[in-house]
């Protein structure tokens, strides 16, 4: 017996030193574990998947349930929107490149004086594109996205909210580089704050913490030890239609603050064209009529409009026919015609401006004391 039973009995001599690189493997290609020779195979230990398994590698644990509901509602890998995607808003977009996507892209460059900013605040009336904006951000920075509606967390996870803002950034550092966009930001840090519930003056502290992390590394000049750690990026943006509702410690983190305004005639044209890229059209539609009526809308709004004129053939073929479900589902075909002028005309009684003119010269003041473009 030579020791171990299971030693091949060809064990006695050392392969040739030319054989040396491939010594891990038997011609046969299995690696043979039990030569005393061999180095023991290095335990690799395998980087976790998700923040899940990192955190507890069996999935279960006493915040699992937080971390799951994040990973489902919060986390989107690859949110797929382009800048093509958006109507103009070309200054929004060109500070969002050098604010935002470039320190993403070339971390390195983007330190110490060159610090990206804490965070970037879009505000302006609702439906404008904020959130789009953030998404295509995320998708050209090549990020994960993490799209936090700041009341509807607030307002589901009551009284763990603190350790829910520090496990969100934990997991943007885990799957960095990473934005995490904050929308209605200002449900997190109001003014109004008279009436603070106890529970939101915590998450508004663990906010500012983590926000304050997370630049603090990319403040600091590289040392010798740290020059060839990955930095683990994590871009804050932010969203919100009340931007005079602000708390000043959000604004002042909120260092870079983009005005996302309502479009103007030429933006109006553009969303007609992304909206009805996909849809059969009649010569007839007056296009300047269209943008001229449409003067004051969002482009969320400019989209319902196009959404609703869409339906009109369906709506106009069954008005006043008493029809079952199935017969109209039988007609399909004849709904399938080209949208008309006249269809427009009448989503556009259906159809107003959401954006209160009361509300665009407030935005405007905002922009002149705070704004940045
Ligand atoms: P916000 O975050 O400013 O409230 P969103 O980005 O969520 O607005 O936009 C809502 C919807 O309105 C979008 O899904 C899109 O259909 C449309 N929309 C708004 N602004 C634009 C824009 N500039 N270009 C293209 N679509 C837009």
């Amino acid at each position: 017996p030579t020791g171990s039973g299971s030693r091949p009995a060809t064990s006695g001599s050392r392969p040739a030193a030319s054989s040396a690189k491939g010594n891990s493997s038997k011609a046969d290609g299995k690696r043979d574990y039990d030569k005393p020779w061999l180095p023991p195979p290095k335990k690799e230990k395998k980087k976790a998947d998700t923040f899940l398994e990192h955190v507890y590698p069996d999935g279960e644990g006493p915040d699992a349930d937080l971390i799951k509901m994040l990973e489902r509602d919060v986390v989107s890998k690859n949110p797929n929107v382009h800048f093509d995607d958006i109507a103009e808003l070309d200054d929004a977009k060109r500070v969002l490149q050098e604010a935002v996507v470039l320190p993403l892209l070339m971390p390195d460059y983007f330190r110490g004086i060159r610090r990206p900013w804490k965070g970037v605040c879009l505000f302006g009336p609702p439906g404008t594109g904020k959130t789009m904006l953030a998404k295509a951000v995320a998708t050209m920075g090549k990020t994960t996205f993490f799209n936090v509606s700041a009341s509807s967390l607030a307002s589901k996870w009551r009284g763990e909210t603190e350790k829910l803002v520090r496990i969100l950034f934990e997991m943007a550092r885990f799957y960095a580089p990473s934005t995490v966009f904050i929308d209605e930001v200002d449900s997190v840090a109001s003014k109004r704050g008279g009436g603070d519930h106890e529970s939101s003056k915590k998450m508004k502290t663990e906010f500012f913490i983590q926000m304050d992390g997370v630049s603090s590394e990319a403040a600091s000049e590289p040392t010798e030890e740290t020059k060839d750690d990955p930095i683990k990026n994590v871009m804050v943006l932010a969203a919100t239609n009340r931007p005079w509702d602000l708390d000043e410690a959000m604004i002042r983190r909120l260092e870079k603050r983009i005005y996302i305004p309502l479009p103007e005639e030429e933006g109006r044209k553009v969303l007609f064209e992304i909206n009805l890229k996909n849809t059969q059209l009649d010569n007839d539609i007056d296009w300047d009529a269209l943008v001229e009526k449409t003067k004051g809308y969002s482009g969320a709004d400019i989209n319902n409009l196009c959404r609703e004129a869409a339906l009109m053939p369906m709506r106009r073929k069954i008005l006043g026919k008493r029809m079952d479900m199935q017969e109209i589902a039988d007609m399909k075909s004849e709904f399938e015609v080209p949208l008309c002028m006249e269809d427009f005309v009448d989503a556009l009684k259906n159809v107003k401006t959401s954006v209160g003119t009361q509300f665009l010269k407030e935005y405007k003041d905002w922009m002149a004391e705070f704004g940045s473009v």
